[in-house]
């Protein structure tokens, strides 16, 4: 399967907030696409980044608190939309959106591909559909991002017992999505209900994990280094959260040839357009 990864979008933080004992420095934090091009399926996006409408959903109160707290910058020219445009890719045909999670920074060009299936699991999905109000900024999901006919469109891997599942003796059940192993779905809660990364294989056959927002720098899954407390506020159960920080730290020592890339950590991006060239043919990432 052909790999490209895009950027659409970024927003700052400050590492001392996203890495316990980190630096009062200001970070980039870039929105990570993955365009997945699979010999039968066709099109597949991991996550849609952001879009234009980050903007026009957060005019409005309550919404309008997340554009405060979350600095975010995207040209019209950087969503997924339009950079597949610019690959010669319409949007028809994109066939599945695998949703890492339901936050912002993953989900703005979800209404942009309308034959897309939405691969999600039923937790995520559960806490998208029931987000109205105030609610979608304690629950981290804004309305408007989402399509109304979400549900319909939704492929829920997990209570689908046609997906075949294995178990990996450190990250617990995986699915195999397509049934051929080239996308594999680990479930990783915590920062968000119902949480997915994915680990992928290449056309070359190598693997590829891109692990969400397990967390947001490699230094805390290499390191097994939590975020400072205040990120407690953003995420979903602390509890959960450490549990899956900790797999994700130990498959790495195991696994340490595997590439496992935080939606937002341009060091780790930065490694792997070093190893794997290849996947950045379309980067247009500034830095
Ligand atoms: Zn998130």
């Amino acid at each position: 399967m052909k790999i490209n990864l895009l950027q659409c979008g970024y927003c700052h933080g400050r590492e001392s907030v996203v890495l316990k004992g980190g630096r009062k420095t200001k970070l980039v934090f870039p929105a990570l696409v993955g365009l997945l091009q699979h010999p039968v399926h066709g099109n597949i996006l991991f996550d849609t980044g952001y879009s234009e409408r980050f903007y026009e959903v957060t005019a409005k109160w309550p919404e309008k608190i997340t554009a405060w707290l979350l600095p975010t910058f995207v040209k019209p020219e950087e969503s997924a939309l339009n950079q597949l445009k610019a690959m010669g890719i319409e949007a028809e045909t994109v066939n599945y959106i695998i949703v890492s999670h339901f936050h912002v920074d993953h989900i703005c060009g979800l209404k942009d591909f309308p034959n897309a299936k939405f691969v999600c699991s039923a937790a995520a999905l559960y806490n998208a559909l029931k987000s109205k109000g105030f609610s979608s900024i304690t629950k981290g999901v804004m309305p408007g991002l989402i399509p109304s006919d979400m549900a319909q469109r939704s492929w829920i891997f997990d209570t689908d017992k046609k997906v075949s599942q294995e178990n990996d003796e450190i990250l617990g059940a995986i699915y195999d999505l397509f049934g051929d192993s080239s996308i594999k779905i680990v479930e990783l809660p915590g920062h968000h209900n119902g949480q997915i990364g994915v680990i992928l294989k290449d056309e070359k056959g190598d693997p590829l994990f891109l692990c969400a927002d397990i967390c947001w720098l490699s230094d805390s899954y290499r390191e097994n280094r939590l975020p400072s407390s205040i990120t407690k506020l953003l995420i979903t159960d602390w509890k959960a959260y450490k549990t899956s920080i900790d797999k994700v730290h130990h498959y790495y020592k195991k696994h340490p040839e595997i590439p496992i890339i935080p939606t937002h950590c341009l060091k780790a991006i930065g490694e792997l357009r070093v190893q794997k060239p290849e996947y950045f043919e379309y980067w247009k990432g500034t830095w």
